[in-house]
């Protein structure tokens, strides 16, 4: 019966490391996608600079034409200067004149803050494509490392599918039944018992249950079936174990009562 426990807490182990095994190699892709998505984020903030740079230029030749069709109706309206005949045609011929010179600058001052905003875009899209460069050789590394643990996680799972056939091989297949009928509900199929508890539900153990445990036998918790097993390299734990107290202090008066209990 050893010898079966044993057994029984080695498939076990085998298989909660092949779950943990199986739940790391479904993260690694996730893993790609991460860095995938920053490198997207990288070339959004690239290709948004760009495009900022491409209206600064559209906006400037709208503003060069304009500019020059203000300087051009200017130099028109000067010519006129010479051919007016009264004051107030002179009047109005300057008024125009002066409008057209002080649209023409103030279309020029736009296109100067333009090209100012143009300096500061030129360096966001520099920085937005050498962010770019990074996230794609971040990306690189992060697919490298994903299938070199791939490859570690399969060669493992490999090792532990070996050593989990020859167990199962060493077990009865009544035993591996129950076993393999309660890990499938429950995650683990065995479980310790202690301080005549089931370690797997923490629910209490019967009396007779604990006693033949103790002896070494196997036996289905009632609560949540897992296969019960006392661990004899185990000392055996205190009826009421109450670690907070010194030693020789408050136990000695209740030995007695315990006894009796
Ligand atoms: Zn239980």
């Amino acid at each position: 019966m050893q010898a079966l426990i044993e057994q029984l807490v080695k498939l076990q182990s085998i298989d909660l490391d092949r779950a943990r095994l199986n739940q790391q190699m479904r993260a690694l892709p996730a893993e790609i996608a991460q860095a995938h998505a920053r490198l997207a984020a990288a070339e959004h903030q690239s290709a948004e600079a760009s495009a900022a740079l491409s209206r600064e230029d559209i906006l400037r030749t709208r503003l060069d034409r304009e500019i020059d069709g203000h300087r051009k109706k200017a130099a028109k309206f000067r010519t006129q200067l010479d051919d007016v005949t009264t004051p107030e045609q002179a009047a109005a011929v300057e008024h125009e004149t002066n409008f057209e010179t002080t649209e023409a600058e103030r279309l020029e001052n736009e296109e100067y803050a333009s090209l100012e905003r143009t300096e500061a875009q030129e360096a966001a899209l520099a920085q937005a494509r050498a962010q770019v460069e990074l996230m794609a050789a971040e990306l690189e590394g992060v697919r490298a490392r994903v299938a070199a643990r791939q490859r570690e996680f399969a060669a493992e799972l490999t090792s532990l599918d070996t050593a989990r056939e020859v167990v199962r091989s060493a077990i009865e297949p009544d035993w591996l039944t129950r076993f393999d009928r309660t890990a499938a509900s429950r995650g683990t199929g065995i479980a310790r018992a202690e301080k005549q508890q089931c370690t797997g539900c923490r629910m209490g153990v019967r009396p007779q249950v604990w006693n033949q445990l103790r002896e070494g036998e196997i036996l289905p918790c009632d609560s949540c079936n897992r296969l019960l097993y006392f661990d004899l390299s185990m000392q055996p734990a205190p009826k009421a174990p109450q670690p907070e107290l010194p030693a020789g202090t408050g136990r000695a008066p209740r030995k007695p009562h315990q006894e009796g209990a």
